[in-house]
């Protein structure tokens, strides 16, 4: 009867009231990180940034790159748990009569999102007319060459310890990395990753990063990565501009629980960004007070996701997001957050 339907609601209320609670107080004691710690970590980064500058110009005086600079979650308030990793985006100077992209629709893979970069004009302008080339493959631009030109300057001939004596850092490069890393040691018990992404910016605006598919296949190998990140990271600020809205706080908590739970792990920010993205088109209600409703949501759509095999990028839906996971991956993933969506706060637990 009536009375029974409003004892439920109730405990539905008390349910959610508990879970809102749990989430505030596991963001103020697992997802901030103090200022402090915030601050240190962006100065190491800074430091080692511009000792690199020096040394490229210095040393590689005609490489065609444009300034590199830091970037990533730690500078968008977006990091969490520990500040303890960021990218150095090396931009790569093409010519444009040289060299042409390719969608990867368009090719064998037919790979929505990833890109080819060709080598043009070979006749007219002969191999080594462009600085590049030495890392072409197939006549294609190959991120892996790239990152290898990198990987051996920054691995091989510059003197980290001497660096990092002067700075007070410890620093030595990840071996082995899939991407090209650095791991700086500042202070006895942080430690800061700053990832080499060379990147590619053309003449639209799009954004193509050296960093691998996943899959790794032969063919493979020559893919660019387009990168949606600063659009979508922009998306999700302005619409929480707009309304004082908690999708910032939702996806700093989603984050939070997949570094922490090795089960969810495979999730990255990316993904959980375009969830929530594409959630906003379907709930307008972001209040802070709707936080526990949107994060038990947010773990719903990315059941719903997983279970299609598919999740489409908000700011361009032929691009699918889980296009990287193994069969297996979707499954595991898709069983575990299905199992916590009885207990969500289990998946927060420390
Ligand atoms: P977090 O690492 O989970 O805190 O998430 P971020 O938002 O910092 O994203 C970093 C990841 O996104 C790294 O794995 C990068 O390789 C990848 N990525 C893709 N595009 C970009 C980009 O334009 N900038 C940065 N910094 N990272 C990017």
């Amino acid at each position: 009867g009536g009375s029974g339907a409003t004892q439920s609601d109730l405990q539905k209320a008390r349910m959610r009231m508990s879970l809102q609670e749990h989430l505030l107080d596991f963001y103020q004691n697992n997802v901030n990180i103090p200022t402090e710690e915030q601050a240190v970590a962006r100065r190491a980064a800074l430091d080692i940034c511009a000792e690199l500058r020096v040394f490229l110009h210095a040393k590689l005086p005609d490489m065609p790159l444009r300034e590199m600079y830091l970037s990533g979650s730690l500078y968008d308030e977006l990091q969490v748990v520990t500040a303890d990793h960021a990218q150095l985006m090396v931009p790569l100077i093409l010519e444009k009569n040289l060299w042409s992209s390719i969608p990867g629709e368009d090719t064998i893979m037919n790979v929505p999102g990833f890109w080819l970069i060709r080598r043009e004009n070979l006749e007219y302008f002969p191999r080594n007319s462009s600085y590049w080339d030495r890392c072409m493959v197939g006549g294609y631009l190959s991120p892996k060459s790239v990152l290898e030109v990198f990987d051996k300057l920054v691995a091989g001939s510059i003197n980290w310890p001497a660096i990092g004596s002067v700075l007070d850092y410890i620093i030595r490069p990840v071996v082995p990395s899939e991407t090209l890393t650095l791991e700086v040691q500042y202070d006895t018990e942080r430690r800061l990753y700053v990832d080499f992404l060379p990147l590619l910016v053309m003449e639209d605006g799009t954004s193509l990063i050296a960093k691998p598919h996943r899959l790794v296949a032969e063919r493979h190998e020559n893919l660019w990565r387009q990168s949606f990140r600063v659009a979508e990271t922009a998306r999700l600020r302005a619409l929480d501009q707009e309304d004082g809205g908690c999708r910032c706080a939702c996806l700093k908590l989603a984050k939070a629980m997949c570094k922490l739970n090795p089960a969810v792990n495979r999730l990255n920010a990316s993904q959980l960004t375009n969830c929530i993205l594409l959630l906003c088109e379907k709930e307008g209600d972001w209040t802070q007070d709707a936080l526990a409703d949107r994060f038990l949501q947010l773990l719903r759509a990315l059941v719903g996701h997983l279970e299609a095999g598919r999740l489409p990028c908000a700011l361009s839906p032929k691009v699918n997001l889980f296009c990287e996971l193994t069969e297996q991956e979707v499954d595991e993933l898709g069983y575990t957050l299905y199992s916590a969506l009885s207990d969500p706060a289990g998946l927060l637990r420390t």
